[in-house]
This record gives structure tokens, C-alpha cells and sequence, in this order.
């Protein structure tokens, strides 16, 4: 049998939550659209992030109430209505961990905190907890800080990653570079395969940080990216109690944020980011295991955690470029220089999938593309399926 063809109208690169929250609108609107994962389901950003989809506060507080923090502020309602079924993506099955997400702040910064949170855009985004409402790990009496409670909440990412790929298995396939290649042949993209050539309406790359070298590799050097790193931190333990919150300190961002999960046995495992993270790229491991240890002990020092094992885990933040590093405000779809069928997606946030997917769903409207292919899959079928990723609490400790 010769070499086979096969037309569709998208081809995405990257099972991130990007790339699958892109597949699962897409072929529920009509279009014909298969993705290609070169690992696991997830893997780096997606399987490391702690899963909260914000509703903005943390922009509002650095005062960057821009329009793109308001696209943000109708995130957790748009999540809301998919975790129900009821949305352009089907969420149910996903695990939301928490329905609650808590600031607080110690007594030294209060008074600024109000002031912060008591504005009006912030209405309806944040009220303030009563004290029978505090998490369990600020319900001491030694706690004089405020604790407000955010619209946002928090998902299981691993369930959240198994939803969307269970949703379309038959339209997600491995692939191996070493038998694969990009191609860019009169400005426009194919995906040349061992016995088989895709050509894609429209491919998108959704490689998180891999897609600097696919954009690179088509030829192309816009859109350009960036990498933010960070070093997070995970202290399994044996408080039973879960808590979800940013801690506000001095500064606008976040002092530290917590997140609670449990790895494979059960085990309860606190995920540590914030101002304790992003400061914290290329430091050695053991010296911020002691720095989160003293903020853990400075901040909620009525705390046991019992007996605890750390680890620490670098990974880079992948955003299309912005000036002087700044981080991006709203989900990014940009067209490859010189390549007509071919777009690079950042989300910047889990959070901002469904505006990715809404941006890249207006820019095929607005170039015609409309679902038309109706291919045979039977010819990928030899690819497999590729896994969901691990979660770092299961890998990391020893
Ligand atoms: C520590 C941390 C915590 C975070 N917490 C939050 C949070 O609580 N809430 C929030 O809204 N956002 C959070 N974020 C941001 C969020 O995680 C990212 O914006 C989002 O996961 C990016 O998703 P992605 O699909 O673009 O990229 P990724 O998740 O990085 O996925 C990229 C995928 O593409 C694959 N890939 C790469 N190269 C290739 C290739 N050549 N061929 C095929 N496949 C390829 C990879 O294997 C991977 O599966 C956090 C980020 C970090 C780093």
C-alpha cells in the first residue's frame, strides 16, 4: 500500500491542558482535529500546577486591574459550567478539590489588605471569612490575621487531564519525532509520518515550552517565548486537613501559596508556591527546603505537621515573549511568521483555556475555516495512545 494522505481540519501538537481543552472544543463544534503527545498526557506545566483557576484577585492585588484580569474574573464561572456539563467543554468526572480558596494575611498587613480587597471591582469576588469559616490551619487562637474567601476553586489536575484525553481517545496519538517530522512545503505545514502525510487545515502548536524549537523548526521565528522558572515545593506530612490559600505578606503577589493533594497511598502532601517559588529558580534545593520550613514555622506557627518529607521542583513557565519578562495578561493564539496554516497557543494560566480556545475558535472563523474534513483515523492507529502524566507528588519523593 502507498503512502497515505490524510486531510483534516486541525492538527494540534501537545496534550497539555491547552492542547486538550483546543482538541475537546474543537470536535465538539463540528471540526475533525487530532493531537500529538510526544510523552504523557500533561506532562511539565499542566501535571505541575496546583490546579486553582483564578478569578483574578491575585492581578487585582498587584493593581493590574486590566481588561484582560476582567476576562479572567469570568473564569471560574465559565469552569463552573463545564464541571456541570454545561459548557463548550464537558468537565464532569473532573475532581474539584475545593470549592473554597482563602487569603489571609498575618496581623502585621492587614489594614492594607482590606483596604485592597474592599475595592469595588473586586465585589462579588471576595467576601470576608468569619471565623467559624477559617480553614482548620488558621482556627487557632494565635491567628489575629483577616481571612477573606475568593470565588476561585480548585481542581484535581490529574482527573482534569484524564477527563479531557478519556473524552477523546480515539483522537489522541503518541508520536515519536525520531519517525516524524514537520514540514513546511509553499507555506504551509504537514505532519509527515512513518506511512502516512497529515495536512491540517490549520496546525496548532500547543507544546507549552517545546514549542520555541516546533515554531523554530517550521522555519519560522514568531511567535516568540519566553520561560519564566520557578522552583516549587512539596512537604508530604501527616496533618489531615486541607487548606487552600495565598498568603499575603509585604508585596502584591502572593508571600506563599498553599494547595493541598494526596499522592497514590493517601498521604497528605502541601504544594508550596507564591513569592517562596518564583524567587527561587536555580537555588539549591536544600537551602529552600529551610526557607519553606521558616515560613511554614513563621506563619502558622500553632501548626503540627507531624513527621515530613520535602522536595523541590524546578520547572519553566513557557508565555509568548513580553517586555522585560513581564508575564503575559491573557491567553495567547499567534499566527507563525511565514507559515499560512500554522498558529502557536500559550494559555499563561490553566485557568485562561477557555479563552484560548475561544481566541483560536474566532481566528479560524474569521479566515473561513470551518469544519470540512471527515477523515479516517484507522491510519494513525499504529501510533498508540500516549499515557497521563504522574503527578510530581507520586514521582518525587523517594
Ligand atoms: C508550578 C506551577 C503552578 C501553576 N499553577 C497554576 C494554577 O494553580 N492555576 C493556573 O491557572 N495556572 C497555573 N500554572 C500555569 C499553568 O500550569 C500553565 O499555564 C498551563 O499548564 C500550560 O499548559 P500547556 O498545555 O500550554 O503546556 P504544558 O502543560 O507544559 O504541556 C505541554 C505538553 O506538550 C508536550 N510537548 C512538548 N513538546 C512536544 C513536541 N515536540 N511534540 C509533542 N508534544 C510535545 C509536553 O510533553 C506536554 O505534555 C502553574 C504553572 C506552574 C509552572
Amino acid at each position: 500500500m502507498g503512502r497515505q494522505t490524510l486531510h483534516i481540519d486541525i492538527a494540534i501538537i501537545g496534550g497539555g491542558i491547552a492542547g486538550l481543552w483546543t482538541l475537546n472544543q474543537l470536535r465538539n463544534r463540528g471540526y475533525s482535529a487530532v493531537l500529538f503527545e510526544q510523552e504523557a498526557l500533561g506532562s511539565y506545566q499542566t501535571i505541575g500546577s496546583q490546579g486553582m483557576i483564578h478569578g483574578g484577585v491575585k492581578y487585582a492585588l498587584a493593581g493590574a486591574w486590566s481588561g484582560a484580569a476582567q476576562t479572567i474574573s469570568a473564569m471560574p464561572a465559565t469552569w463552573r459550567r463545564c464541571l456541570a456539563g454545561d459548557g463548550k467543554v464537558d468537565l464532569r468526572g473532573c475532581r474539584v478539590l475545593s470549592e473554597d480558596f482563602f487569603i489571609w494575611s498575618a496581623a502585621t498587613v492587614q489594614s492594607r489588605l482590606s483596604t485592597l480587597l474592599a475595592s469595588r471591582l473586586l465585589r462579588g469576588q471576595v467576601t470576608k471569612a468569619a471565623p467559624a469559616e477559617y480553614p482548620a490551619a488558621l482556627r487557632s487562637p494565635d491567628f489575629h490575621g483577616q481571612v477573606y474567601r475568593l470565588a476561585d476553586l480548585v481542581l484535581d489536575v490529574p482527573s482534569l487531564v484524564d477527563t479531557l484525553a478519556s473524552r477523546q481517545r480515539d483522537a489522541i496519538f503518541a508520536i515519536d519525532w525520531a519517525h516524524a517530522e514537520l514540514l513546511r512545503e509553499d507555506g504551509r505545514a504537514a505532519l509527515a509520518l512513518a506511512d502516512c502525510t497529515v495536512r491540517p487545515e490549520q496546525l496548532v502548536l500547543c507544546a507549552g515550552a517545546g514549542n520555541a524549537a516546533l515554531v523554530a523548526g517550521l522555519g519560522s521565528n514568531r511567535p516568540a517565548m519566553q520561560r519564566r522558572p520557578l522552583q516549587q515545593v512539596l512537604v508530604r506530612h501527616e496533618y489531615p486537613e486541607p487548606f487552600y490559600g495565598h498568603c499575603i505578606g509585604a508585596r502584591a503577589s502572593p508571600r506563599l501559596t498553599i494547595s493541598s493533594h494526596r499522592d497514590h497511598r493517601g498521604r497528605p502532601v502541601w504544594y508550596l508556591g507564591g513569592d517562596l517559588s518564583t524567587g527561587a529558580a536555580g537555588e539549591a534545593p536544600g537551602q529552600l527546603v529551610d526557607r519553606a520550613r521558616r515560613e511554614l514555622a513563621e506563619l502558622l506557627p500553632w501548626l503540627d505537621l507531624g513527621s515530613t518529607e520535602w522536595a523541590t521542583l524546578e520547572l519553566d513557565r513557557a508565555e509568548p515573549r513580553q517586555s522585560a519578562q513581564r508575564k503575559p495578561d491573557g491567553a495567547f493564539v499567534g499566527k507563525l511568521d511565514g507559515v499560512g496554516n500554522a498558529r502557536a497557543a500559550w494559555p499563561a494560566k490553566l485557568t485562561l483555556c477557555p479563552d484560548l480556545a475561544d481566541e483560536l475558535e474566532r481566528q479560524l472563523l474569521a479566515e473561513h475555516i470551518l469544519p470540512r474534513h471527515r477523515p479516517d483515523l484507522s491510519a494513525l492507529a499504529a501510533l498508540g495512545h500516549p499515557p497521563v502524566a504522574t503527578p510530581y507528588w507520586d514521582t518525587l519523593f523517594r
